[in-house]
């Protein structure tokens, strides 16, 4: 398939190499990050979008996204489909949907989780809201990057997905790192405490999975010295998604807020920035001890 990527960052670059590995025909695009393998420079987003089947976007944010869209949205091939996989605001995902229908292509919204480990090894999982006929044709593309795709209904609704997701992470990693705090306040033994919640009703992915404190449960970047991983910075952006959604449709949300609150605090004020989202630990230790 010919393929325009644009956006050739930590996700993207990995992404397209993937589809190039692939056998697909993929032209790249980006203002400074270089070429990954296999795949043709284009001197301009245009220049990438032309003639491709189909065009994905993998990039910083909403306001980016909508400059880009409208760059090349009037390039793009009727019938082509417009897969955007970076995570922005619900409302930019249906407005660049809108566009994209106006001007007779198919617009599908398909941000992911997995990191840049999952992006490399092509491991993703893409939540996909939008064109149905748009989906079918991105699916095969989604399976050589990633290893499920789940179609979760009109354009804006990977994003909706991927928000919610982010929300109970961050507020679970938060509650997690306070428990073992509250643990070692209490004299209860670490060790202790992770064999018995994980195998109880307060068992969580951020528990089981990805255990924030070094040394206890699983490998995570708890025993690498809190390197991320996934960013606390990263983790803001998508809190901060999640209360605008929350906001614009009324919805009440007030432990997605106050998750919101405590990574804010953290990354702008705490040193938090560049830092593991589970550091969230040793800043709750730290507080202890003051
Ligand atoms: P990144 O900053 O590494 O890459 C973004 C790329 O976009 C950069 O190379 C930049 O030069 C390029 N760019 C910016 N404006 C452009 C424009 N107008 N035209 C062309 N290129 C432009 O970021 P990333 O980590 O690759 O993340 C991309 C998206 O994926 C973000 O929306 C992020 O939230 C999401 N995401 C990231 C992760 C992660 O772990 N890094 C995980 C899941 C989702």
């Amino acid at each position: 398939m010919k393929i325009g990527f644009i956006g050739l960052g930590n996700m993207g670059g990995p992404m397209a190499a993937n589809l190039a590995k692939a056998g697909h025909e993929v032209t790249g695009f980006d203002l400074a990050a270089p070429m990954p393998d296999g795949v043709s420079k284009a001197d301009t987003a245009v220049e990438a979008a032309k003639g491709a089947e189909v065009v994905i976007t993998m990039l910083p944010n909403g306001a980016i996204l909508r400059k880009v869209a409208d760059e090349i949205v009037p390039a793009m091939d009727k019938g082509a489909v417009f897969a955007d996989c970076s995570t922005v605001d619900v409302e930019s995902a249906r407005a660049v949907a809108d566009q994209a229908h106006d001007a007779g292509l198919l617009a599908v919204d398909a941000p992911v989780s997995g990191g840049v480990t999952g992006a490399a090894a092509g491991t993703l999982t893409f939540m996909a809201g939008g064109d149905e006929d748009g989906f079918a044709k991105v699916e095969p593309l989604f399976d050589i990057m990633g290893q499920k795709a789940v179609y979760c209904g009109p354009s804006g609704n990977g994003q909706a997905a991927k928000i919610c997701n982010n929300m109970i992470l961050g507020a679970t990693m938060i509650v997690t790192c306070e428990a073992f705090a509250l643990a070692d306040k209490l004299g209860l033994d670490r060790q202790a405490m992770y064999d018995v919640v994980s195998t109880s009703s307060g068992y969580s992915w951020t528990m089981n999975a990805y255990t924030p404190a070094p040394g206890i449960g699983a490998t995570s970047p708890a025993d690498n010295d809190y390197k991320p991983g996934f960013a606390a910075e990263l983790m803001l952006k998508d809190l901060r998604l999640a209360q605008q959604a929350a906001e614009a449709a009324d919805a009440d949300t007030p432990l997605g807020k106050a998750a919101r609150d405590l990574y804010a605090q953290f990354v702008e004020n705490e040193g938090g920035e560049g830092k593991d989202f589970s550091a969230m630990l040793p800043r709750f230790e730290k507080r202890g001890h003051e």
